[in-house]
């Protein structure tokens, strides 16, 4: 076993490090406060130092400019853009942009990938997907899909509603799950949809716990009558269930790498509070009660870092079914471990931790929903059981 990254990896990840502390972090609240302006300057200058750097969508084949960097690559250079909540978006490797760039990759029609690829790569637009209906449709359940897609003569009929399209309000286009028939494996079909054609309708963005950021604004959507031709569909006409796992199993891992990243920065804020801040004669961090805090994150993070790495290492050999128990464990692991850490990031500051003086309290709004998106914590237990019942874990790898 081998954990040193290659050197020219390990000589990328030290250059995306220096770029986000560098760069990315001094520029973190002016960022949020121009999005809340509508406006990205700084982010829009961020990105161009990104692509003068040679860092802008490392994960991405050559031919669109990337490095191809593959699974375990990903993994050591999203941690380090993890670490600001802004990271990933100044090289355009944010979700979810850049699970629906591997989906195109993967599965879109030539036309589709000149018209709406090129330019996602380009971050002239955005893009968003949209799974997720308002009860009984899909839910953690996607066989409960309602939206449907007929075909019509030569094209296409979408009709339906979806919410949760993050960042659907200001994509250009949104990728649309919907029914093409009642099989119950073969029932489902994504279609590339222009968020601007007639019959889409953005009903409104969701109000939420969190404070809406650059891209994560989660739009509702009705669809009417919205027509597609056959180049629009994603792969074949009732693969959707199977592209659905295909773009969220490394979707989730690569959700990891960035909160794992996140979560260390968390851990790193908190050494001058407790190295600084008396209490009860000698400094917080001399309480057993905060080292316990501080060893527990410490140990969630670490462990989160193995389970992530080792599935992308599953990921880069091609291991992609046998993978998805092991992307279940790390998302659920990684995504309550974040939430944990902030949470007692929050505790070891007391009030000052609360106030919005710090940015623990905002970072724990926006880190609740990992526990929800792609898959609710419970969703993610229920496959790891599943599989372990069946003998399909190896625990002791
Ligand atoms: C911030 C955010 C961003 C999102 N972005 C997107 C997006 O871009 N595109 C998209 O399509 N969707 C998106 N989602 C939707 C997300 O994937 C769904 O919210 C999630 O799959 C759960 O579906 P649901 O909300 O309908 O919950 P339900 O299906 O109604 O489930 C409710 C709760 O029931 C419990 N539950 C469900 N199933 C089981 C089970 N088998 N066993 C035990 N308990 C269970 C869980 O606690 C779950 O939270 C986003 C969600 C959030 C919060």
């Amino acid at each position: 076993m081998n954990f040193e990254l290659p050197p020219d990896l390990q000589a990328l990840r030290e250059q995306v490090r220096e770029f986000v502390d560098d760069l990315v972090i001094p520029a973190e609240r002016a960022i949020v406060e121009e999005d809340r302006a509508g406006d990205d300057s700084t982010l829009r200058s961020l990105q161009a130092q990104a692509r003068d750097a040679d860092l802008w969508v490392p994960h991405l084949p050559a031919e669109y400019g990337g490095k191809g960097l593959g699974p375990l690559g990903m993994c050591a250079l999203f941690r380090e853009m993890g670490r600001s909540p802004v990271g990933a978006r100044a090289f355009n490797c944010d979700a979810p942009d850049q699970g629906n760039m591997d989906l195109l990759l993967r599965a879109a029609s030539p036309s589709i990938r000149e018209r709406w690829l090129t330019p996602l790569v380009d971050a002239s637009i955005t893009s968003a997907f949209a799974m997720t209906e308002p009860a009984p449709g899909a839910g953690a359940d996607p066989s409960n899909l309602r939206t449907t897609a007929k075909k019509v003569g030569d094209h296409w009929s979408i009709a339906g509603h979806k919410w949760y399209t993050t960042g659907g309000g200001k994509a250009s286009f949104l990728i649309v799950m919907a029914r093409t028939s009642d099989d119950p494996r073969e029932g489902a079909t994504m279609f590339v949809v222009d968020r601007h054609a007639e019959g889409v309708e953005h009903v409104r963005d969701l109000d939420t716990m969190a404070e809406p950021l650059l891209a994560h604004r989660e739009g509702e959507f009705r669809f009417d009558d919205v027509r597609v031709g056959d180049e629009a569909v994603l792969g074949r006409v009732g693969e959707g269930f199977r592209l659905a796992q295909a773009r969220l199993v490394p979707a989730r891992l690569t959700h990891c790498m960035r909160w794992l990243g996140w979560a260390d920065r968390a851990l790193e804020l908190c050494r001058w509070y407790l190295g600084s801040r008396k209490s009860f004669g000698k400094e917080l961090g001399r309480h057993q009660m905060m080292q316990q805090k501080i060893a527990d994150a410490a140990l969630d993070i670490h462990a989160g870092n193995l389970m992530t790495m080792h599935c992308a290492w599953m990921l880069q050999r091609g291991e992609d079914k046998a993978a998805r128990p092991y992307s279940s464990m790390a998302k659920r692991h990684v995504a309550q471990a974040l939430c944990r850490i902030l949470d007692d990031c929050i505790q070891m500051h007391g009030g000052l931790g609360f106030s919005d003086d710090l940015p623990f309290a905002q970072w724990y709004r926006f880190a609740r929903a990992s526990r929800i998106a792609d898959g609710p914590d419970e969703v993610h237990t229920m496959v790891i059981a599943r599989d372990w019942f069946r003998g399909r874990l190896n625990l002791l790898v």
